[in-house]
């Protein structure tokens, strides 16, 4: 079993440019240990160059990758005492599945007892051992998917990096393997850093999710905090099936808003046709009945706005009145950036008093990214 001990990871000012491209402008976050971060962006943020360098598949252009008390940013990919996790397994189709599993250890040289031993534990663990003996050609995608699991985690490593490990299954055997990579990862301590573009993945998995975009940290939080407390536009439109209803200030000229506002926020789950709340008049468009819920795609003021009701919505007239509960909404400055409300404090401290993980690192700063930092380092 790993040691997680002190063995988070820190990046500091981290910069990775290409000939043509910089890929990453400044990467300054804590991977705390033996939890499960997620790197979440939309395709050419940045996610797998990221992932690469903590690897040491490349190297930094400049900044720092600290592994606790050590920098490993110079030192070659085998010495960073980390496994990795790829989309496309890259097992090796002449060998059988015990000898994929083995195949780092045995280069590695360690005692064929040793490996026998781990061989034994792993396979148990990833209901591997009547599938020893086959070749990858003869072992379904989920199956394929284990033994490349199972190859990581025979390797011992307290990090363990994966890059859409989950993207070549279907729905469903996504679904299990999410709960198995999760389960894996708490048994065994394991500091996991997770590359995906996919939001259902990143929330259900990750103690902690760094969205990406362009390079760039948008916002680093747990899951929760990260729909209920979006910092930026980016990160409201990004999380959330369908994401939050970003709409021009303008269009709300009725909606009180602190100075500054240019966007109003609002999930399509917190407008009602009723209750209470700031009423505004809108037009029905399209009504989209999902089986669990329906989607009401309205038109307030030349703005698209979605609504979510859950069961089957009534008949609806073509104009009705929408509610915008006021504790509900976000405001957003012309730079995209959360505007602070009173009571962001307040769901800070309800997140905490919910999350076990919040109880130990709380995230109280302002800007997450810095408490994450200061919290969670080393
Ligand atoms: P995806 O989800 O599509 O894999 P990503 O977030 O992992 O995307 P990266 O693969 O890290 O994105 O790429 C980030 C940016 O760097 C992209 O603009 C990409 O074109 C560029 N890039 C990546 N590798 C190289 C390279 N070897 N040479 C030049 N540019 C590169």
């Amino acid at each position: 079993m790993p040691e997680t001990g002190d063995c988070g990871l820190q990046l500091k000012g981290v910069v990775k440019s290409f000939a043509t491209a910089t890929a990453l402008a400044g990467i300054d976050v804590s991977l705390p240990a033996g939890r499960f971060s997620v790197l979440l962006g939309p395709s050419g943020c940045g996610k797998s160059t990221l992932l690469r360098l903590i690897a040491g598949l490349d190297q930094v252009s400049a900044g720092e990758i600290w592994h606790g008390a050590t920098r490993i940013d110079g030192l070659p990919p085998k010495a960073r005492n980390l496994s990795m996790v790829f989309q496309s397994y890259a097992l090796f189709p002449h060998l059988t599945v015990a000898e994929n599993i083995l195949f780092g250890l045995s280069v590695r040289g360690v005692a064929r007892a040793e490996q026998r031993t781990r061989l034994d534990r792993v396979a148990g663990m990833m209901g591997l051992s009547e599938l020893l003996s086959r070749k990858p050609a003869e072992l379904s995608g989920g199956q394929q998917q284990r033994v490349a699991l199972a190859r990581a985690v025979v390797s011992e490593r307290p990090i363990c990096l994966m890059d859409e490990p989950l993207s070549n299954l279907d729905a469903k055997l996504r679904a299990e393997m999410r709960s198995e990579i999760r389960a894996l990862q708490q048994r065994l301590g394991l500091t996991m850093v997770y590359v995906t573009h996919d939001q259902v993945e990143a929330m259900t998995m990750a103690d902690l999710i760094v969205v990406m975009n362009a390079g760039r940290i948008e916002q680093v939080a747990t899951p929760r905090l990260l729909y209920a407390r979006p910092q930026t536009v980016f990160v409201a439109g990004f999380i959330g099936t369908p994401p939050m209803n970003l709409i021009p200030r303008t269009a709300l000229g009725s909606v009180p808003a602190p100075q500054g506002t240019a966007t109003i926020g609002i999930r399509p789950e917190d407008m009602t046709l009723q209750g209470d709340g700031h009423r505004v008049e809108a037009r029905v468009r399209e009504v989209e009945y999902l089986g669990a819920d329906t989607l009401v795609a309205l038109e307030i003021d030349g703005a698209r706005v979605v609504l979510r009701q859950s069961g089957q919505a009534a008949p609806l007239r073509d104009r009705v009145t929408a509610t915008l509960p006021g504790d509900r909404l976000h405001f957003f400055d012309s730079r995209g950036q959360r505007i602070a409300r009173p009571d962001d404090d307040l769901s800070d401290q309800q997140e905490t008093s919910r999350d076990p993980f919040l109880q130990a690192n709380p995230l109280g700063d302002r800007d997450p990214r810095i408490a994450v930092a200061a919290g969670l380092g080393g």
